[in-house]
């Protein structure tokens, strides 16, 4: 079973609660964001594999830890994931960025694709997908299922909010991918929205409502 990462830095769970605040402004809201996913990137990433180089000082020679941000693949699942890029590449600004696009059927709620782009040699990276809200986790399903025909090394999904049923729908379908999120939320409403939740996250970053 995989493991669900909440992330209760004070610093976190303050952005968060003024992003669910719905008189936010658009320009506040994508703001936040992009400032929580600096912060979670941290959290994200503290397993980052590294390797020691030899460095000279001022004072002397020593062997030093840096990452390689190229094995790193952020995978975006449009639209909203794309607000959780910006902050993730300017702690990992040469990571490789791939793009999933999925709806929701309105009806069925079921995730269907319409875009697929990903970085070669997706064998040599470790994946990270960036979607702000787990919901039903259908479209999380889908993306997880679709990015895993690339064989990248390693998955970890990472959402701003989540609904107990969409980590259980998550777990089920792939155990191997450990989730991170800064709450979990009560339950989803009728319309798969998650309650409290935010609301739209795509409408709320982008301002299309
Ligand atoms: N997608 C959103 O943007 N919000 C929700 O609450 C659920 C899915």
């Amino acid at each position: 079973m995989s493991d669900v990462h909440v992330i209760r830095h004070p610093l976190v769970q303050h952005k968060l609660t003024l992003m669910r605040q719905k008189d936010r402004s658009t320009n506040s809201f994508r703001r936040l964001l992009r400032e929580i996913s600096v912060l979670m990137a941290y959290e994200v990433l503290r397993e980052m594999p590294v390797q020691m180089i030899e460095i000279e000082t001022p004072l002397a020679k020593m062997m030093s830890p840096v990452i390689d941000g190229k094995k790193t693949v952020f995978v975006v699942i449009m639209r909203a994931g794309s607000g959780f890029l910006d902050g993730m590449l300017e702690v990992v600004p040469g990571a490789r960025v791939g793009h999933i696009g999925l709806y929701r059927d309105p009806k069925t709620l079921v995730a269907v694709e319409y875009y697929f782009k990903m970085p070669h040699d997706m064998h040599e990276r470790d994946a990270i997908v960036l979607d702000p809200m787990l919901a039903t986790g259908n479209s999380a399903v889908a993306a997880v299922e679709r990015l895993k025909e690339t064989r990248p090394r390693s998955i970890r999904f990472v959402s701003l909010l989540a609904a107990p049923e969409g980590i259980a729908n998550m777990q089920q379908h792939h155990p191997d991918v450990d989730i991170y999120t800064a709450a979990v939320d009560d339950k989803l409403n009728d319309h798969g929205y998650i309650v409290p939740g935010l609301g739209d996250a795509g409408d709320r970053l982008f301002g299309t409502k």
